[in-house]
């Protein structure tokens, strides 16, 4: 019977419909601010029944209620459906006696009065209403009235909330397929410019201007390299999806290959690399490659920082772990910022920043060795200097 009733459709509604179906709303479990808003309406009008309604295309749903059973009713079971087709609100003092409504199967069932205010979408569409119902027919009285407009803009208010937030997630998720897209398009084609670099530095006959234009090359896009895989680990950590890839690995040797890869740089700096190895250091579960890395940063730092100077890469055993070490003797950090230099983008102000410094290195150091189970820090060494410590479980 009920079925036979013709729906009034607001001239938007698509347009409405889209707005409602962007606020992610539609079905979702109760909360408790809406719960109350409810809870207040009902008090103050002194309704038996008090409902948060959204009107979808052919259902009216309920995100708050009191007094009511279901969840939802046919759209043409709705006095809301009615209340959305204008901005003021919809006040029925009996249903019975009133055309649109006298024949809803509620309404025969006894329901008799109707207040609703629409709920305006943060865009301007009218998505649903508070209302308020009654087995008699009353009024409202001015201040109820007032009190329920104020009500129903406190969800609006919700609901603009709900939308920032969404917009929120939705443009960090952006951010995050940004970054992973522009580090796996940028990671081939700097990979494939390293070794060209590297055979035309080597080549026997060309000019010594020509070398060293090569040699530049292969020193700027090897920082371009850390930096876009230092990005992308931290892009992975941030997504929880930084997964150490364990086998047994040779420490001191791995070790001896950081040095031989930083050898050059050492040298262009004036700066000596030393190794102190404990004799006993042999093989550890790691992740080969990121342990690697963690070490390239900070011993790259440690020739950034410390010009001139002795950088030491140590190893030794400490009880179940491995502590590895990178001491310079450079103007070391201040007690203060031995923490925050681990954040994100954190450089020390004032410290001399060389070229494409962005304050990532020491990040990734820190998230890879927590993806280990392990930890890192860094203390002074007198007279001057400073020690990075990592600490990572052997197995
Ligand atoms: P970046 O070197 O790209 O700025 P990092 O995260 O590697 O980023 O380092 C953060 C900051 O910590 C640096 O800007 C620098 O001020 C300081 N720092 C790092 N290593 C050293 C070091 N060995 N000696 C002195 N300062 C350092």
């Amino acid at each position: 019977m009920s079925s036979k009733r013709i729906v009034p459709l607001p001239s938007n509604e698509r347009e409405r419909m889209s707005s409602l179906r962007r606020l992610e709303i539609l079905d979702t479990a109760p909360e408790r601010a809406y719960d109350d808003i409810v809870e207040l309406a009902s008090a103050i009008c002194g309704t038996p029944i008090a409902v948060m309604t959204l009107i979808d295309g052919d259902r009216q749903w309920m995100k708050a209620k009191i007094g009511l059973p279901m969840d939802e009713t046919p759209r043409e079971e709705s006095f809301c459906t009615y209340a959305i087709l204008d901005n003021e609100m919809l006040v029925v003092p009996d249903a019975q006696a009133d055309d649109r409504f006298a024949d809803m199967f509620a309404v025969q069932s006894g329901l008799k009065f109707y207040a609703g205010s629409p709920i305006r979408s943060p865009d301007g569409f009218n998505l649903g209403t508070l209302c308020v119902l009654d087995v008699q027919t009353r009024s409202l009285t001015q201040a109820q009235t007032s009190a329920l407009e104020a009500l129903r803009r406190m969800i609006e208010s919700h609901l603009e909330l709900r939308r920032a937030n969404l917009e929120l997630v939705r443009l960090e998720q952006q951010k995050r397929e940004l970054t992973e897209l522009v580090v796996h398009d940028l990671k081939n084609p700097i990979t494939s410019i390293l070794p060209n670099a590297a055979y035309i530095e080597r080549s026997k006959g060309i000019s010594d201007n020509a070398r060293s234009a090569a040699k530049d090359i292969l020193g700027s896009t090897q920082a371009m390299l850390g930096l876009v895989m230092n990005l992308l680990d931290i892009s992975r950590a941030e997504d929880a999806t930084l997964t150490p890839q364990r086998s047994l690995v040779d420490v001191p040797q791995l070790i001896e290959e950081v040095r031989a890869s930083l050898g050059a740089r050492a040298v262009d700096r004036g700066s000596a690399l030393a190794l102190a190895i404990s004799d006993e250091v042999a093989q550890a579960q790691l992740d080969r490659d990121l342990t690697r890395r963690i070490l390239e940063n900070l011993a790259d730092n440690a020739l950034k920082y410390a010009r001139g100077g002795r950088v030491t890469l140590g190893a030794r055993w400490e009880g179940r772990d491995l502590l590895l070490t990178v001491e310079d003797d450079g103007p070391g950090i201040p007690a203060s910022e031995r923490e925050r230099i681990f954040e994100k983008y954190a450089r020390i102000d004032g410290s001399p920043q060389p070229e494409r410094s962005r304050g990532l290195g020491l990040t990734f150091c820190r998230l890879a060795s927590e993806a280990h189970g392990g930890q890192i820090w860094v203390e002074e060494v007198t007279p001057r200097g400073s020690r990075f410590c990592v600490r990572l479980p052997r197995e």
